[in-house]
């Protein structure tokens, strides 16, 4: 007979946002959870610039900045950005972003939110991946796994949690209506200074025809280089290919600048980073947080923080529903929608700055 688990909270996916649900749920109530992460969490990720207000947000948690080693967090000192203009200047005036930024190692980061979890009595299955959810009548939910060298088995939940980032796979499975808005893709590699070379902690945007390019010093001598277009623009002009992808970095002035002494190996990585909401409301007790509800343009630097926001606020609505009061995941929702509208607004301002080529397919589309 197949193996059955039960437990009040079942997390699809083990990013910051589902961590931070576990975590959430496990600090302010006594509801015990399960993460499911298809991962072995060994894999590298991709955005990294957070604003100090992830300290209080952590402190909610139950976490402090010294369980992350001295050099997790980089104060970002300046950030520039060469947009609407060639002429490069300081980011705040054109973004009006608040207060201190620092540059995270991503991979620490998610790694030490999911060992809380587990030192704070929540179970994780890594490698481990779903293969159906069943809905009972009573609204609680069987979902069918695989472990990838343990085998089939099963989980009984009361509440599902999609945390499964910009794919939404869970919520996909079970037929979620879900809004895009553009098609943004990243393309982008990680580069390398020698322990020598003093690097320089900053961030430079700079915005060329096709799109525009992002990069930013990260811990142990890192630095991360991604262009941003649009899907069917890396399509038509095979950005993929190292050279192509080479030769609209040629077009920039400042990026180049920036990493005239580091060096790269391997072909670009590429992923989504389009904008997208996300309605829970058609499933009863189920909650999608993070990116799988709402994703942003990475411009706005609002993921991280939003993956942690939403999942305090998702493990709230689950504590609040399981005492009774009604309407919590309503409430959820209608918060989230209220962030997404002025999220829209925002980013159709940055954008407008931009006007040197108002007939690129690309500008165009956002202008
Ligand atoms: C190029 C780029 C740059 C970015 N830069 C920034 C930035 O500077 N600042 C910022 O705040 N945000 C940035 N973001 C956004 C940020 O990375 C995300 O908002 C954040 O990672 C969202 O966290 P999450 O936990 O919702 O999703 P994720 O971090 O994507 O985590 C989802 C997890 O679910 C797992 N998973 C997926 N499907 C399944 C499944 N079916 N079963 C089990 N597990 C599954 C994945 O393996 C992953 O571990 C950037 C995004 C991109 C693409």
């Amino acid at each position: 007979m197949q193996n059955l688990l039960e437990t009040n909270v079942l997390i699809v996916g083990g990013g910051p946002a589902g961590a931070s649900a576990a975590l959430s749920l496990l600090k302010y109530s006594n509801l015990n959870v399960i993460i499911v992460e298809e991962s072995d969490l060994a894999s590298v990720k991709v955005g990294e610039q957070v604003n100090s207000s992830i300290f209080g947000l952590l402190e909610y948690m139950g976490i402090g900045r010294d369980d992350f080693t001295q050099d997790n967090f980089i104060l970002g000192y300046s950030s520039t950005a060469a947009w609407g203009s060639e002429r490069i200047s300081v980011r705040d005036s054109i973004f009006n972003t608040e207060t201190e930024s620092f540059q995270l190692n991503r991979e620490e980061f998610d790694y030490t939110l999911l060992e809380k979890v587990s030192e704070k009595g929540g179970i994780i299955f890594p490698r481990t991946k779903c293969l159906q959810f069943d809905q009972k009548d009573d609204n609680s939910w069987d979902v069918d796994l695989k472990h990838d060298t343990k085998g089939h088995f099963a989980v009984h939940a009361d509440y599902l949690i999609d945390a499964t980032g910009r794919s939404g796979s869970v919520g996909r499975k079970l037929g979620l209506e879900s809004t895009r808005y553009d098609e943004l893709t990243a393309i982008g590699k990680f580069l390398y200074c020698k322990e020598s070379q003093h690097v320089k902690q900053d961030i430079v945007i700079e915005s060329i025809e096709d799109g525009w390019w992002y990069c930013a010093t990260l811990p142990n001598q890192k630095m991360t280089l991604t262009f941003f277009t649009d899907a069917s623009i890396i399509k038509e002009k095979r950005l993929e290919k190292i050279e192509n992808w080479n030769e609209l970095l040629s077009k920039t002035t400042h990026i180049q600048h920036k990493i005239t002494a580091a060096y790269s190996v391997g072909k670009p990585w590429v992923k989504n980073a389009f904008s997208q909401v996300t309605d829970i409301l058609s499933r009863k007790n189920f909650l999608a947080v993070g990116d799988a509800v709402a994703s942003f343009d990475p411009i706005s630097s609002m993921g991280i923080g939003f993956a942690i926001t939403s999942a305090c606020n998702a493990a709230k609505a689950i504590i609040d529903a399981n005492l009774g009061y009604e309407k919590t995941f309503t409430s959820y929702q209608e918060n989230i929608n209220a962030i997404y509208h002025q999220y829209l607004q925002t980013k159709a301002f940055f954008y407008q700055k931009e006007q040197r080529w108002s007939n690129s397919a690309f500008w165009r589309k956002r202008i």
